[in-house]
């Protein structure tokens, strides 16, 4: 799978696009979130274009294994006590960028259901 042109966060992982990187490896890359939801919020992505969970995990079953370990690997760098992993699919989800990422949210009390 290839780079799509018009995708911001191939645009980060090709390093075009500037972004805060917190751990890199060949196939995979987190960066913080611009716009984070708890003290820790880092996205998770693989360097090759998939637009959502469910496509890499068709198309590449053992990539998406290791965005998981690498989600951890993440959470344990920067300290967090506990985390969540948030994969929005789909725009009715809340997905609003279309190359496949893990959020990992930490650094705060999160309770589930919210509210
Ligand atoms: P989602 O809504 O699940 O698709 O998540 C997309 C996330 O990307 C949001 O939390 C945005 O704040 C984040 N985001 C958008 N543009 C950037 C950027 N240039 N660098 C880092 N995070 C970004």
């Amino acid at each position: 799978m290839t780079a799509k042109t018009d995708c911001l966060f191939c645009g980060i992982a090709s390093g075009d696009i500037p972004a805060d990187i917190v751990l890199r490896d060949e196939h995979l890359l987190s960066f913080r979130d611009i716009n984070p939801q708890a003290p820790v919020h880092v996205l998770v992505i693989p360097v090759a274009h998939y637009s959502n969970a469910g496509q890499l995990a068709d198309a590449d079953p053992m990539l998406a294994g290791q965005l998981l370990e690498f989600a951890s690997r993440v959470a344990d760098q920067e300290g967090v006590s506990g985390y969540r992993i948030v994969m929005n699919t789909g725009a009715d989800a809340g997905q609003s960028v279309f190359h496949v990422h893990a959020h990992v949210l930490g650094g705060r009390s999160l309770t589930w259901p919210p509210g």
